[in-house]
């Protein structure tokens, strides 16, 4: 279109996108400055055992802790950071995170894995498996199963071959591999048959219609089954109330994640949370 109009000549079309670009550069250096300032900090939000009734793991979830006191959920900034340079940059802090938190709670006695989510990129990007056993390794006192990283289906689905073969180096450093948002990609049955993971999640869009919704019903028993048959965790997300947690627990999933339990919270809350939990249940 600016061709069409003639050189020097811009249209409003090559003006918005220019002025896109450069509002994009600017969210950019305001993620560079958040990480030179940590104020990129992970909340964690407990996976629940019912059978067991037990914690027996917390996922980290990125909050953007601002100057002026807001904070921003992910989807504020993880767009911005999709494919740019900063993407590794981010990814590694929060691994770190997750490691440092791991080992505070290995420590501490507390029988915990922490889950952190790594996007498709990073995953897959170059180095990233050596990166992952460098920060292993300054985290001697945290053993690595203690750790887990979810990646979803779509990451691995573009270059299975290469996702196939970096999730094996992840396991054979001891570090478990999570498949978060499970059911919503295609073609998922063959796609879990050839990935190395130990763990599934079903998507919440499919537990939260789970009690009205036969069709939903009808997915996760057969994530559920699924799971079973390849001898994998299976883990319901997104699940808000007793009924929901109820109704997973009778066609056999057992680990839970969700509102009805615990909303993600900053790391300061969570030791005050555990002693309820283990007060309210031992009372
Ligand atoms: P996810 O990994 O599938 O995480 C689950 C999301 O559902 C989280 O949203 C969580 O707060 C929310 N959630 C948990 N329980 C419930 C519930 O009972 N009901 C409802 N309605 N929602 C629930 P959040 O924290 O906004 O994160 C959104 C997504 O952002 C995550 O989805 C994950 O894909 C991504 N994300 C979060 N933290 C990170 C990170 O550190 N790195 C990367 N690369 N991605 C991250
Ligand atoms: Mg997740
Ligand atoms: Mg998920
Ligand atoms: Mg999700």
């Amino acid at each position: 279109r600016a061709k069409a109009q003639g050189r020097n000549q811009y249209s409003l079309f090559d003006i918005e996108l220019a002025a896109n670009v450069q509002r994009r550069r600017e969210r950019l250096l305001a993620i560079e400055h958040g990480l030179d300032q940590a104020q990129f900090r992970l909340h964690y939000q407990p996976k629940i055992d019912l059978a067991r009734g037990r914690v027996v793991g917390f996922e980290g979830l990125v909050r953007w802790h601002r100057p002026d006191g807001e904070v921003l959920a992910p989807m504020a900034f993880l767009p911005d950071l999709d494919r740019s340079d900063l993407e590794r940059r981010f990814g590694e802090t929060m691994i770190r995170q997750a490691l440092d938190q791991a080992t505070a709670w290995f420590t501490s006695g507390l029988a915990v894995t922490v889950s952190v989510n790594i996007s498709g990129p990073h995953l897959l990007s170059e180095g990233f498996v050596e990166v992952l056993a460098e920060l292993l390794e300054r985290h001697p006192d945290c053993p690595p199963d203690r750790l887990a990283l979810e990646i979803v289906e779509s990451a691995a689905v573009n270059d299975l071959e290469r996702a196939v073969s970096v999730l094996k180096q992840i396991r054979e450093l001891g570090v478990q591999v999570s498949l978060d948002d499970f059911g919503t990609g295609y073609s998922s049955l063959s796609h879990l048959r050839s990935l190395p993971v130990d763990e599934v999640k079903i998507d919440q869009s499919f537990v939260r219609d789970m009690l009205d919704d036969i069709n939903d019903r009808n997915i996760v028993q057969s994530v559920i089954s699924l799971a079973e048959a390849f001898s994998l965790r299976v883990v319901a997300e997104g699940v808000e109330t007793a009924e929901h947690a109820e109704a997973l627990q009778q066609l056999g999933c057992t680990l839970v994640q969700g509102y009805a339990f615990a909303r993600p919270m900053p790391v300061a809350e969570v030791a005050d949370w555990l002693d309820r939990q283990s007060s309210s249940t031992s009372s």
